[in-house]
């Protein structure tokens, strides 16, 4: 029999499995994404006690199987973690959903993950003690997309490198370029863009340098740096994440003060 390994990790989604197992996949601190099954888990609260849910932080053990991608689960601890209670409030629940399913989708089996696996744990940490904000949402798309390698720049154009904050041009997010483009770039690029403000583009800047704690804080981009972000994560991901309609009923896009 295989040794039993351990790391943290967070549920991303879990379901029912024959009458007493449960499928279970999460984000690991050390190996990546990871799916298991975890036997017996609806009958046993010892060794798994309520674990094995979306948004649970827990310690993982589990045992590698000879064929198939499926680990066996053996265990799942939550005590040595700082817990994420989400429980208590809508808006927490929907960009909890939204973030582990964004982390899911860009996120590889058992290939190295360990900074994703930070930012989602400080999201979802952040999210449980501070709420729900236009800020936070911006702040982990940010993030877990410069880990993805799809890393935004907003702080001057792409092309001419003029400063966004301190220019008067008028600037333009561009998929295309994984950020903005100045007027007068634009003139001669194919793409046309998205019209994004300097204070946007500047509030977009700090949000992605920002820890996560201090960014949740801050004040966000308003509906262009939304629609912009929106826009440029599904030219990623081909198909539309099911979390987005039910955040976007409870945060709508750019909901923040735009100064
Ligand atoms: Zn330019």
């Amino acid at each position: 029999m295989a040794a039993e390994e351990q790391t943290p990790a967070i549920v991303l989604r879990a379901r029912d499995y024959s009458e007493s197992d449960r499928i279970v996949t999460l984000l690991t601190r050390d190996l990546g994404k990871l799916s298991g099954i975890a036997r017996g888990a609806k009958a046993s609260r010892r060794r798994f006690a309520g674990k094995l849910e979306p948004f649970s932080h827990v310690m993982l053990y589990f045992r590698r199987r000879p064929h198939g991608e499926l680990v066996f689960i053996t265990r799942a601890e939550g005590a040595s973690l700082a817990p994420i209670i989400l429980d208590d409030d809508l808006g927490k629940i929907a960009l909890g959903s939204y973030m582990v399913e964004l982390a899911d989708s860009l996120a590889s089996a058992e290939a190295e993950a360990r900074q994703a696996y930070s930012i989602l744990a400080d999201s979802l940490l952040t999210l449980a003690a501070a709420g729900s904000s236009p800020a936070l949402r911006q702040a982990f798309e940010l993030k877990i997309l410069g880990w993805a390698g799809f890393g935004l720049e907003f702080d001057r154009c792409r092309v001419c490198a003029t400063p966004s904050a301190d220019s008067t041009l008028r600037f333009f997010f561009v998929i295309a370029r994984g950020g903005v483009i100045c007027i007068h770039c634009r003139q001669d690029a194919p793409e046309c863009g998205l019209p994004l403000s300097a204070d946007s583009a500047r509030a977009l800047t700090r949000i992605g340098v920002d820890p996560i704690e201090t960014a949740a804080q801050a004040q966000p981009a308003g509906a262009d740096g939304s629609v912009s972000l929106a826009r440029y994560i599904g030219s990623i991901i081909d198909r539309r994440l099911r979390s987005v309609e039910f955040l976007d009923s409870v945060m709508p896009a750019g909901s923040g003060p735009a100064r």
